[in-house]
């Protein structure tokens, strides 16, 4: 018998099997599996009453926050679609999105609601505002609480929904251009919630805290293994390094996931305050993406006493495609050995299959040298962008999503990026990787953060240059800089130019922002 794959299920699992256990603590609230199941009827029931039919877009404007659990699930009761934004954009940004997307209703915190007020009056579909935080009902926009109470919790009656029928969607990180709307089905986010539970072993008796935002893609999909296990979410809705070490002692977490540049944050944290951050051993792994340098897990693992596992994804993919877990063909190396596999790319995730390919279309030869780009076919590939056509054709090819993503594959089957297409930097005809020569200026004991990017040069092509963040207090000048990158790597890897500044561009998932960098300085240098 067929049945559908569809992201309710999780809920209904829970709420059956955990019902009185704690679902979600965010700040001094705490709300049980039952209680949360009752709140997401009573949503379901008001959507439905403003007319909400399956397939149109709800939009959500929060931080790590109850009321966005609620949100995934009031809304897919419905066969209806989420669509979160960002909670670091623009004005106009948020215009483009709320009109692109064709969102009809928009779910708002309170205090990041007043980013919007400008462009109210430019918003062509949305038709209601509900305001989290806000009791009573404002001149634009209705008080949730208030309205949540007017609706009936103990049931509601269930729209059918196919497992082919549009769950999210969602916008990426904007790192390289113009964020594009990626349309996931219910059954890519269910079967990617399958795969990664069970390469993270998620158990009933863990306890996660959100770091990563709910509203970007790596932090939406976690929600559904941990609800489907019965697992206590913890809200982390500001990114303080103090306030995330209370809330990992107060509530003995036992999993985080984390953006590298935040990881960054807490480990220079715990360098200044050791004795502040001891705690007993219960955080049994972090997880993090988005190229963390070597260093990083080192550091984590040998000093915080964190496993660290290394995921790699992406939004169109939603997200994971490939996790550096240690397998028993592994385990006889020396841990620094380890550690050194899981810096790299690792290998692919139940239900997906991963390929490095030239140009050609050909396999490239697994010596760890050649490189080609990684191109995906998976469950949890998406549907497709919404209303982009083009840039669909232009992604999905043959079957395989392309990644855009460069990568050499070592004899093991381990494959290792190299650097994105677009921040390679070719200087006299090699390609040099930005990832690579970060990951030796982070070796620097007073470089805090680094971004490397290619600056035109007439008689190179171009050259990589390196903006630095350098620890306070330190006297580091460009010609330091310099003379240690060519000690420590190939002479025409090394930056020619650096400059200093306080902080990296970044998005709101905390990804450095290269394509802001290149355009400050290819402008500074016009
Ligand atoms: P946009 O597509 O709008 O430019 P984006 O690609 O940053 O933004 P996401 O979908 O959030 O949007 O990020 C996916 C990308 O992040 C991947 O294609 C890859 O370049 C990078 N990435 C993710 N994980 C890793 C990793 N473990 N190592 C290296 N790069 C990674
Ligand atoms: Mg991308």
């Amino acid at each position: 018998m067929y049945v559908p794959l569809v992201l309710t299920t999780f809920l209904d699992r829970a709420a059956e099997l955990y019902g009185g256990k704690t679902a979600a603590v965010d700040g001094e609230r705490t709300v049980t599996y039952g209680e949360l199941q009752y709140r997401v009827n009573q949503l379901s029931n008001g959507l439905k009453a403003l007319n909400i039919k399956k397939g149109d877009k709800v939009a959500y404007l929060s931080p790590n926050a109850v009321e966005m659990l609620e949100g995934f699930y009031g809304v897919y009761q419905l066969g209806a679609v989420m669509t979160p934004l960002n909670t670091r954009l623009t004005a106009e940004d948020y215009e483009f999105i709320l009109n692109h997307s064709e969102s009809k209703v928009l779910f708002a915190d309170k205090t990041l609601f007043k980013q919007l007020e400008p462009i109210l009056g430019n918003l062509t579909s949305i038709e209601t505002i509900i305001l989290h935080g806000e009791e009573a009902d404002t001149k634009t926009a209705i008080g949730y609480e208030n309205w949540l109470s007017g609706f009936d919790g103990k049931w509601f009656d269930r729209v059918e929904v196919d497992e082919h029928d549009i769950a999210s969607l969602l916008y990426t990180s904007g790192t390289t251009g113009n964020p594009k709307g990626v349309l996931l089905t219910h059954r890519s986010n269910y079967l990617h919630a399958l795969s990664t539970m069970h390469h993270l072993r998620i158990r009933e008796n863990d306890k996660m805290l959100h770091v990563l935002p709910m509203f970007h893609v790596n932090g939406w999909g976690s929600p559904f293994y941990y609800t489907a296990n019965g697992v206590t979410q913890v809200m982390q809705r500001k990114i303080d390094p103090e306030s995330i070490f209370n809330n990992i002692k107060k509530h003995k977490i036992s999993i985080l996931h984390m953006a590298p540049t935040v990881l960054n944050m807490l480990l220079e944290y715990y360098h200044l305050h050791k004795e502040e951050c001891r705690m007993d051993h219960h955080v049994r792994i972090v997880v993090a993406g988005s190229a963390p340098p070597p260093a990083f897990i080192e550091m984590t693992e040998n000093e915080l006493g964190w496993e660290f596992i290394h995921v790699y994804g992406m939004t169109e993919i939603s997200p994971l495609v490939t996790t550096s877990q240690i397998t028993s063909n592994d385990e006889h190396l020396p841990v620094k050995e380890q550690q050194r596999l899981k810096s790299k790319t690792g290998y692919s995730l139940i239900g997906s299959e991963v390929k490095v390919v030239n140009e050609a279309y050909e396999e490239v030869e697994k010596n760890g040298t050649a490189v080609g780009e990684i191109v995906v076919r998976s469950n949890n590939v998406m549907e497709g962008y919404f209303k982009n056509p083009e840039a669909t054709a232009e992604t999905i090819q043959h079957g395989w999503l392309h990644t855009g993503d460069m990568a050499v594959v070592f004899d093991n089957g381990y494959i290792e990026i190299v650097d994105r297409k677009k921040d390679v930097i070719i200087s006299g005809g090699e390609n040099i990787s930005s990832i690579e020569v970060e990951g030796y200026l982070y070796q620097h004991p007073d470089i805090v953060e680094t971004a490397v990017v290619a600056l035109p040069h007439e008689k190179w092509g171009e050259i990589p240059h390196a903006v630095v963040v350098k620890r306070e207090g330190s006297s580091l000048t460009e010609e330091d800089v310099i003379a240690y990158a060519r000690e420590k790597m190939a002479h025409f890897k090394a930056p020619k130019s650096i400059n200093f500044v306080k902080e990296l561009p970044k998005t709101a998932s905390g990804k450095i922002q290269k394509v802001q960098l290149r355009k400050q300085l290819w402008n500074d240098s016009d």
